[in-house]
């Protein structure tokens, strides 16, 4: 009888002693520093989760690069801080490499295009921002504002969305290059000459492959980094998203921190929106330290960062909840 049990004991210990100690890929251990998806519920009020602080450490990490215009070396080590955080947050990088003729000569450039997972197909709405800074002769200029605290603002976006990865699939993160004019925006022809270089090339990337059909609209942010943010709504922003980014505003008693300007601010939306993908621009245009010297680190306010992404991932989350409803202008 023992010698029975002992017998079926050990031909327990053979058949699931053995494919116990067989490692499956679920049951790895995680390599260190390797992603490893949440396995909780998302958190019900996400955008409570955005860190403004968190935000503003990639700003200064961004700023403390110094000036990083498109083709520069800066801006290549701009651009592994940001591969380098949205990798560990889970999403997919992908580097969109181009030449584009500038008053200066041939520039390449790069666009950082970030998907939460492998597919191009479950994307249904842009936030982007530009990440270069406008290259000057005659001063330092850092882009603190102008460039460092929206990619930062990008870059926490990306950590909170992975809390959710329903969500974070419906999201596609882009980091244009080339947002400013080597000289000054013109117009050769009716055509823009100098300027929004990297959104060009994403707008019409996204034509060419079919993929502005896919998606129903986008929110740019540029400039968000002031203390006293103010969000000067541009007159050509897509009137139902400025509606519900107003509602999301609301239900977080930050409405006042958005007004209407009357003058139609050119941006990276610009492209966009004639590629037939809403998109609205929160900029905060009313900012004494615009391309000058003194837009620097110390003008940065965490709070207004948080504002800006609490009031976006509430509409995100808002909206991209409900079934596709098409917007004016949406392809
Ligand atoms: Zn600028």
């Amino acid at each position: 009888m023992t010698k029975q049990i002992l017998a079926a004991a050990l031909a327990l210990l053979i058949v699931f002693g053995g494919g116990c100690k067989r490692k499956t890929p679920a049951g790895e251990p995680a390599r260190p520093g390797a992603y490893v998806p949440p396995s909780g519920p998302p958190p019900a009020e996400i955008w409570k989760e955005f860190s403004g602080a968190k935000a503003l450490a990639h700003a200064k990490a961004q700023c403390d690069l110094g000036p990083r215009p498109s083709g520069s070396a800066e801006l290549e080590k701009a651009r592994a801080l940001i591969v380098a955080e949205l990798t560990r947050n889970g999403w997919n990088v992908e580097r969109q490499t181009f030449t584009d003729t500038t008053p200066r000569g041939p520039v390449t450039f790069v666009n950082l295009v970030a998907r939460y997972g492998e597919s191009k197909k479950t994307q249904q709405w842009v936030v982007c921002s530009h990440y270069d800074t406008k290259i000057f002769d005659t001063i330092r200029f850092v882009g603190a504002s102008d460039g460092a605290s929206s990619t930062g603002a990008l870059m926490e976006l990306a950590r909170v969305l992975s809390l959710d990865p329903a969500l974070a699939q419906r999201v596609e993160l882009v980091f244009f290059d080339g947002e400013e004019a080597v000289v000054q925006y013109r117009e050769t022809n009716g055509v823009l000459a100098d300027g929004l270089y990297g959104s060009r090339h994403y707008a019409k990337d996204l034509a060419a492959t079919g993929r502005a059909k896919q998606l129903r609209g986008g929110v740019l942010w540029d400039m968000i980094g002031n203390s006293r943010l103010n969000i000067t709504l541009s007159p050509d922003s897509p009137a139902q998203l400025m509606q519900e980014i107003f509602a999301a505003a609301d239900a977080l008693q930050l409405r006042g921190i958005f007004s209407l300007s009357d003058r139609t601010i050119l941006d990276d939306h610009s492209p966009l929106n004639e590629a037939g993908i809403p998109t609205i621009d929160l900029i905060g245009f009313d900012y004494p330290y615009w391309h000058t010297a003194d837009d620097t680190f110390d003008k940065l306010s965490p709070q207004s960062l948080q504002n800006v992404g609490a009031v976006t991932l509430r509409w995100l989350k808002n909206t991209a909840g409900q079934p596709a409803k098409k917007y004016a202008g949406q392809n």
